[in-house]
């Protein structure tokens, strides 16, 4: 089956990124949010994104409004009936994930691949209340989708050799790079490096070790990464840095990943990094 059209269900910043990403490389999207607001709000930041490329000369005119074009907005997931290969980006919750994906089991044609962008929960477990849980996989894009070149392609325990060369000949289509991830086990390869790291930034912070401030310098100029733990958690969300710690602490069944107090304390303030205007630092 050639691939045309491309469903994005979740229009947050992740759905955002990878709907503008796929038509960028030329393809129809059908985008779902549950709210026109939100799916709205997601196609007013790729063309404000895209009016940054065209002052600078990146990209023309008739390009940007070709994109904008290939993307039809939706609040019906129904709408997701006549796409070749679907990318579930909603909230990082097993049981939402599995309620969208029981419906669009339902709602896509049989031969069609279904995909999650999953930070960390088990493909196998999604994959198991759909009728075909050999036609699904993770493919897992980086913030902001546009910029960040990998994308991790994860087997399900199900997953076909068809599913995951499919998914990753459309990774490579989009201009990502992929690495597989041969096995499901939680946050895959990158968040299974990087969750720990932010967990002891935290615990560094709650000791009283060092400030935020100090510890990103630290880790920016010690290490040479470009963000450090604070910046990249008030840019993923720190909502989405929580459920992860907590999924890998049951998972691993091991309280050395539970998100530390001072992680806690931001979720029940409300200070979600970019997303609420503040997080670990505040956003003007
Ligand atoms: P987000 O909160 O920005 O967006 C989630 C969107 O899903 C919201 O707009 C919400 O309204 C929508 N939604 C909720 N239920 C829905 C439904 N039934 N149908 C359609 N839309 C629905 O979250 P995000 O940061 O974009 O993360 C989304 C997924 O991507 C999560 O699984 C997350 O772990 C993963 N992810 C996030 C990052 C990151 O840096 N934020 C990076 C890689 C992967």
């Amino acid at each position: 089956m050639s691939i045309r059209t491309i469903g994005v269900v979740g229009a947050g910043a992740m759905g955002t990124g990878i709907a503008h990403v796929a038509a960028m490389a030329g393809y129809d999207v059908i985008l779902r949010d549950i709210d026109m607001a939100f799916v709205n709000r997601s196609l007013g930041n790729m063309d404000k994104f895209m009016a940054k490329s065209v002052e600078k000369g990146k990209l023309t005119e008739e390009a940007r409004q070709a994109t904008l074009q290939r993307i039809k907005g939706t609040t019906a997931l129904e709408d997701m009936a006549p796409a070749d290969f679907i990318i579930e980006v909603v909230l990082e919750k097993m049981d939402l994930k599995k309620e969208v994906f029981q419906a669009l089991d339902k709602i896509c044609r049989p031969e069609v691949i279904l995909a999650t962008n999953t930070s960390s929960m088990s493909i196998t477990e999604i994959a198991a209340c759909t009728t075909r849980p050999d036609k699904v996989c993770g493919v897992h894009f980086f913030n902001p989708a546009q910029i960040m070149r990998l994308v991790e392609i994860i087997r399900g325990m199900q997953s076909s050799d068809e599913t995951i060369q499919t998914a990753t000949e459309l990774a490579r289509a989009f201009g990502k790079t992929t690495v597989e991830v041969k096995k499901d086990s939680p946050g895959f390869i990158v968040n299974r490096i990087m969750i720990p790291q932010m967990i002891e930034a935290a615990r560094l912070l709650q000791e009283g070790v060092a400030s935020v401030e100090d510890i990103d310098t630290a880790v920016k100029l010690g290490l040479n990464y470009p963000m450090g733990p604070f910046e990249l958690m008030d840019f993923t969300g720190v909502d989405i840095g929580y459920l992860v710690m907590e999924y890998f602490a049951d998972e691993f069944r091991d309280n050395q990943y539970a998100a530390p107090q001072v992680v806690k304390q931001m979720i029940r303030a409300g200070k979600l990094g970019r997303k609420s205007g503040q997080g670990f630092y505040k956003y003007k």
